[in-house]
């Protein structure tokens, strides 16, 4: 069975997200789909932003138990569900209970391989692009982790956090003054339609 899948690619820098309708009707039939099998991991760039933003986020995430919380990244991690996992984010009815700009950027990116919008010719500059941002999202996050390191910051101090932050905050905003221009020469949004043979359950490639 053939489908029509609308993918709208929304560019917002570092907050870059992927919008795909098939998901809500996702052919795994398992209410979880993708994120059955992901923990998300929260890096500086997402953390300053949801520090910004969405203060309580932050709160919630290190509520959680069973967090694994490295110098400068904390994963959420999933609990085991039927015969895969849940994202603690997910729900059964409603999905992912963060909003797309709050999400990490793994969650943000994701499209599953069953779509696999990467191999339309007509997406080779999203593709490209989505990898150069990539690259520069990991590069920022290892700048600011090496310069919370030379200040002796780290997260896995409770005490410390809320100079972490701090300091986190002040490096970010220095560092989003100078965003680099191949953000700034594609579209804010840009929509594509593309069909795709689907197939249900566990055959759904991921
Ligand atoms: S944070 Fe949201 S998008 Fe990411 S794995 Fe969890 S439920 Fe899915």
């Amino acid at each position: 069975m053939n489908k029509e899948i609308n993918l709208i690619f929304h560019n917002l820098g570092l907050r870059t997200y992927i919008e795909v309708d098939l998901c809500a009707e996702c052919p795994r039939q398992d209410d979880k789909g993708c994120c059955g099998h992901y923990s998300p991991v929260f890096y500086p760039t997402d953390l300053a932003y949801l520090y910004l933003h969405q203060a309580d986020i932050i709160d919630r995430i290190f509520a959680f138990d069973h967090l694994t919380i490295l110098d400068h990244s904390v994963t959420v991690n999933n609990v085991p569900d039927g015969d895969s996992y849940r994202c603690k984010f997910h729900s059964k009815n409603g999905g992912c209970l963060l909003e797309q700009t709050w999400r990490e950027s793994i969650c943000r990116h994701f499209v599953c391989p069953g779509i696999g919008w990467w191999e339309e010719s007509v997406l080779q500059e999203w593709k490209e692009y989505m990898e150069k941002l990539t690259d520069y999202e990991i590069e920022l996050n290892q700048r600011l982790a090496e310069a919370l390191d030379e200040q002796g910051l780290s997260l896995r101090n409770p005490d410390q956090r809320e100079k972490y932050f701090r300091v986190l905050i002040e490096l970010y905003q220095k560092e989003i003054g100078q965003i680099p221009d191949f953000i700034n020469r594609m579209p804010v949004q840009q929509s594509f339609r593309i069909v795709r043979p689907l197939h249900f359950g566990k055959d759904w490639q991921l």
